[in-house]
């Protein structure tokens, strides 16, 4: 029964403040949800309405100014760095909006970089698993520069998926995109989601999109304004 699972994500009064020329900027104030494994989740909300900041916070990139982010039962806050990258390498898959790829390496050594198996042969094999899986075994050899936006941003899945994580955020996922291959990487993603049971959590301004996620939060001016289940995705 779902209302005994726990949950993969729990946000539990989030604020967040930048310092700015004379006073604190609050760019998220006292925000709160939790997420169930395997869900679907979009952020939506006008732009610097703090959907990036959020997701940051949520994927351990960056901490709350005041309340905290639980991951598996784990509160990121209470982490050191070092702990807290070991916390994300192991659980954590993020897809940034503008790839950040390391430009010097090729698709295949991308994919590599974050692995943790032991052997650089299984490294390997595993990274062109990935590769495969989001349709660029052909394009393996080839750097960033070499590659369509479309094509990077798939590299950039295939990275995020090196540790089999439990959790991926995507960042505007399909925001630098035409429209064909934003539709390839939607299904790619909830796909993978389908296929892993990977819990899904991407900020998008496309509403198409977050439509088919099974559920919707939504921002603005920093505070949560509605976060609702998407009934059309969760009983069709
Ligand atoms: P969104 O993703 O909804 O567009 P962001 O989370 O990127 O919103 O930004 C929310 C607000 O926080 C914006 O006003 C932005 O300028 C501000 N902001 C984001 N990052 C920083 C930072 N590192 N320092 C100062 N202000 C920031």
């Amino acid at each position: 029964m779902s209302l005994t699972t726990s949950p993969i994500l729990e946000a539990v009064g989030l604020s967040k403040t930048y310092p700015s020329a004379n006073q604190q900027l609050q760019v998220l104030q006292d925000i709160s949800f939790s997420i169930q494994p395997g869900e679907t989740v979009s952020v939506v909300g006008p732009s610097g309405s703090g959907k990036t900041t959020l997701l940051g916070l949520c994927a351990g990139l960056d901490r709350a100014s005041s309340g905290y982010v639980a991951l598996n039962g784990i509160r990121l806050q209470d982490q050191s760095e070092d702990a807290l990258a070991g916390i994300r390498n192991k659980y954590i898959g993020f897809v940034f909006q503008n790839f950040q790829l390391l430009p010097t390496l090729t698709a295949l050594e991308n994919v590599m970089v974050p692995m943790e198996l032991k052997k650089e042969k299984d490294i390997r094999s595993r990274a062109l698993e990935l590769l495969d899986q989001v349709g660029l075994a052909s394009r393996s050899h080839h750097y960033p520069s070499q590659l369509s936006g479309g094509e990077q941003q798939r590299v950039s899945i295939a990275r995020a998926f090196a540790n089999q994580p439990k959790i991926l955020f995507a960042d505007e996922p399909t925001g630098n995109l035409d429209a064909e291959t934003s539709e390839k990487v939607e299904s790619l993603l909830f796909n993978l989601n389908k296929a892993a049971g990977t819990t899904l959590v991407m900020v998008t301004h496309d509403l198409e999109l977050a439509a088919k996620t099974g559920r919707i939060i939504k921002l603005k001016g920093g505070k949560l304004v509605s976060d609702e289940s998407n009934r059309e995705v969760v009983t069709s």
